[in-house]
């Protein structure tokens, strides 16, 4: 059997396989680097990671791009904000995304590419399009599409366009509209905002331009598997398939994976809503970065996913099952051999593991048979119906289910160790939970911030959490003196 995945191009569920039957070509939407990533966009990146680690478990290679779109309307918008040029701006969210994905034990893809290095591979598709007449420019010299010229529009989301087409244009980024509108490839500068002199003039691409321009330049015109979330079906998957299309003719990619929302109250977890957690703000609260990750991918990726903070107290307990049952099994004294019984469960739970996931990388279905193997394991161990082959065994199959899942492995000091420096530095140690200060050293900044918020709790007679803050120091071996003349502390 191999992997089959739901095609939002075919709507049906397909097999995926490498055209050129050596190396799967996929490429997925990027983050736009404005501010942090919230869990919802890491959701989809964690669902790719599944896909890619799937992939590679099954003995498939993966040439995986991922574009950073470090120019677009929201960047420019707080950039000028914050009175920085553009390329000021965005480094240190790159850096961000990079670190918050080695966090959550995300795979770097083989190749990341930044929008702003490949304006000269945009600008000569957009000069492609204008040769066949898919592309114009209007008379403040910005490019448009001309969506008249691709008449298959449309054919990714489903909508149905016919004779939508309205003849107006949009020239934002990002819009919601049921009518196809000529859509806005690149766009002259206005006064103040980073522009790129050119063959086609002076301006800035648009957010969809880019992922076609850097797709093709790293996978060819055409390739296996193109993801991103459900939201970029319409309008920027249907723009990237019609601005390569209509030059090359050959579609751009064969197979379309779309990753549903995360969800909070039922409405989409989203930066504009204010409904939305990062990973660090988790990670301040005390939760641990394994369990975010199995919250964040238990719910297969064709479901929207309801985050709530019971998700991750049951994902930590989760973890610590499975990490305490290797812990066990790793010290047991077992004497040699195996038992068919052992040996039948762990088949069984393998058999399974694989087979759900071939399945449309149903998750939910791939956790409970390793689930049902860690029940089994525990009952042998408790009476010694286990020997040392078994141990392997299992050991074999859980290692199987952390190729992908990726949870068992411990890596979670670092990624606390460094929100909580994030934190520092930010001055936002009033956002960690106390049992996460407890568990770790404190810097004298940290103190300071710490008194500071005693000192406003106090002030606000809410004494609960001056109290809690006084013990949680007393707890770590600070001593607070209240003086007339302010707040003294010390170290015993
Ligand atoms: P952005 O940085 O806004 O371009 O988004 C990066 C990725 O996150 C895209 O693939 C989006 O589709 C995806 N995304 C945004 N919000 C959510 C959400 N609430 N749940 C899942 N994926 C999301
Ligand atoms: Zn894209």
């Amino acid at each position: 059997m191999t992997l089959r995945l739901y095609n939002t191009l075919s709507g049906q569920t397909d097999p995926v396989e490498p055209a050129d039957g050596d190396t799967l070509r996929m490429y997925a939407c990027g983050p736009t680097v404005y501010d942090y990533g919230h869990i919802g966009n890491f959701r989809t990146f964690l669902q790719v990671d599944i896909l890619r680690r799937f992939l590679h478990l099954e003995g498939v290679k993966v040439r995986h791009v991922m574009n950073i779109t470090d120019v677009d309307d929201k960047i420019i918008r707080n950039a000028a904000a914050a009175g920085v040029p553009i390329g000021e701006y965005t480094p240190r969210y790159t850096q961000a995304f990079l670190d918050d994905l080695d966090s959550l034990q995300i795979e770097r893809p083989e190749i990341l590419t930044r929008a702003t290095e490949h304006i000269a591979q945009m600008v000569e598709l957009v000069q492609r399009l204008a040769a066949v007449g898919a592309a114009y420019k209007t008379e403040d010299g910005s490019w448009y599409f001309r969506l008249a010229a691709f008449p298959e529009y449309g054919k990714l989301s489903k909508k149905d366009l016919e004779g939508m087409t309205d003849g107006a244009r949009v020239d934002v980024d990002e819009y919601e509209k049921d009518s196809a509108r000529d859509f806005a490839l690149w766009k002259a500068t206005k006064p103040g905002e980073t522009s790129w002199d050119t063959a086609i003039g002076t301006g800035r691409p648009g957010w969809h331009l880019e992922c076609s321009a850097m797709a093709m330049e790293y996978l060819g015109e055409s390739f296996d598997l193109h993801a991103g979330g459900e939201d970029l079906m319409f309008p920027h998957h249907e723009n990237e398939i019609a601005q390569s299309e209509a030059v090359t003719q050959k579609p751009l990619a064969r197979h379309w994976f779309h990753v549903r929302f995360l969800l909070v109250d039922g409405r989409k977890m989203s930066k504009s809503e204010g409904n939305f957690f990062t990973p660090r703000d988790l990670l301040l609260k005390g939760y641990k970065a394994s369990a975010i990750r199995l919250a964040l991918i238990s719910v297969p990726y064709r479901h929207q996913l309801n985050f709530t903070f019971e998700g991750l107290v049951e994902a930590t307990a989760a973890i610590d099952r499975l990490r305490t049952l290797v812990t066990r099994l790793k010290a047991a004294t077992l004497a040699d051999g195996t038992t068919d019984a052992m040996q039948a469960s762990a088949d069984k739970a393998e058999a399974e593991y694989i087979a759900a996931l071939e399945n449309d990388l149903n998750t939910a279905e791939a956790r409970a048979p390793i689930f049902d193997l860690v029940r089994a394991t525990n009952s042998a161990l408790d009476q010694g119906t286990i020997l040392a082959g078994d141990r392997e065994r299992v050991l074999a199959v859980l290692a199987k289910f952390d190729a992908v899942f990726a949870v068992i492995a411990d890596h979670d000091a670092e990624p606390t160790r460094a929100a909580l420096a994030w934190a520092e530095e930010q001055g936002l140690m009033d956002k960690v939970a106390p049992e996460l200060l407890a568990a770790q050293g404190l810097s004298d900044e940290a103190i300071d911030a710490l008194i500071a918020e005693r000192n406003t709790a106090r002030k606000q007679r809410n004494f609960r959490r001056s109290d809690e803050i006084r013990d949680e120091l007393a707890a770590r071996g600070i001593v607070i003196e209240d003086s007339k003349d302010g707040v003294r502390w010390k170290r015993k």
